[in-house]
């Protein structure tokens, strides 16, 4: 099984949650399966028609950005990019802002966050699901493609060489998260959580006005928690490690984050990389930057960067936290 879900933390989280819900209070879920996971939504004390009518408007939504984000959707921006052979493509003034923003986190990271990663990404197969380890000499001219500088904006429409390309993976789901928080919010919600795939967004407070209790997923063994920690409200806590997607050749685990500098699968000393703070496509795209750069560069980048948490799992399972986490 190479895909491994991560949707155990998420229904365990959600149930520490309702454990602290009182008696007759409105909780209303409702699960959905897009970009390749399962999410799910809890609002708390709304009533029943408006629970249902924002768990249609947050598909809808889901739905859009995977119309717009996926390498496998052929119409979508991301996939006409990918597919256009250096000729210019029109895409979404939302995609335009996505790729800027990325390509700034990608400047923070020192290029560890690189959406242009793609056609590494593409030759371990990691989008088709035919694993492969490549050749070096392949690795080598797919990393010749690799770089912001690729990209060029033209207005709304943008070029890249042939054969290159970019993934949003490691941010679209943070960035949806925070497209959906401030679709409930708007619609008055002032509790709830989302959980997708690996990410979880909480909004206000339990509905009794007590912190949420989230537990991060263990890295070394399905269906156990690592780490569990109280939090308020209007949050994005996003994980990323190695065992969320691998495959296994020869007895070596080939996973599916990819140092832009090797064009292999980051060599970290970090099991998982778990990032807490207001603006999810950040969190999101950190965990990933994170990973790749291991415990001690992770550590000197996040002692610059006060408005963040963090819990890092090491591979000899020391558990490493920001001090403000309980
Ligand atoms: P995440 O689970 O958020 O860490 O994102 C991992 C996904 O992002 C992978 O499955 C790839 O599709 C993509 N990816 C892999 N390596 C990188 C990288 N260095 N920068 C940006 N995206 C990446
Ligand atoms: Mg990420």
């Amino acid at each position: 099984m190479i895909k491994k879900a991560v949707s155990a933390i998420l229904s365990v989280v959600t149930l520490l949650l309702c454990f602290g819900c009182n008696k007759g209070e409105r909780v209303f879920s409702k699960t959905f399966f897009a970009m390749g996971t399962m999410m799910k939504i809890t609002l708390y004390d709304v009533d029943e028609m408006l629970a249902n009518q924002l768990f249609s408007v947050c598909y809808d939504e889901i739905l859009r950005e995977e119309n717009l984000f996926s390498v496998n959707i052929a119409a979508s921006d991301v996939a006409r990019i990918n597919a256009s052979k250096g000729d210019n493509v029109n895409i979404s003034q939302e995609t335009v802002l996505m790729i800027k923003n990325s390509v700034s986190l990608s400047r923070l990271t020192e290029g560890a966050f690189d959406i242009t990663v793609y056609p590494v990404v593409k030759l371990w197969g990691f989008y088709s699901s035919e694993y492969a380890v490549p050749e070096n000499d392949d690795i080598t001219k797919a990393l010749g493609l690799v770089g912001n500088k690729n990209i060029e904006f033209y207005g709304s429409s943008v070029t890249m060489p042939e054969n290159s390309g970019i993934d949003l993976g490691a941010i679209a789901k943070g960035y949806l998260g925070d497209r959906l928080k401030s679709i409930l919010k708007e619609n008055g919600v002032e509790s709830a959580v989302i959980s997708l795939g690996g990410n979880v967004i909480l909004i206000g407070n339990k509905a009794n006005g007590e912190p949420w209790s989230v537990a991060i997923k263990s890295p070394f063994s399905q269906n156990e928690f690592i780490y569990e920690f109280l939090s308020f409200g209007n949050l994005s806590v996003v994980t990323s490690g190695a065992y969320e997607r691998y495959f296994e050749k020869n007895g070596k685990i080939y996973h599916h984050i990819i140092d832009p500098k090797t064009g292999f699968p980051a060599d970290s000393d970090l099991a998982s990389v778990t990032i807490i703070g207001e603006d999810g496509s950040m969190c999101d795209a950190l965990s990933t930057a994170l990973f790749i750069m291991g415990k001690e560069k992770a550590l000197t980048f996040l002692s610059k960067l006060e408005e963040i948490s963090y819990v890092l799992v090491t591979n000899e399972r020391e558990i490493i936290k920001s001090e403000n986490l309980s």
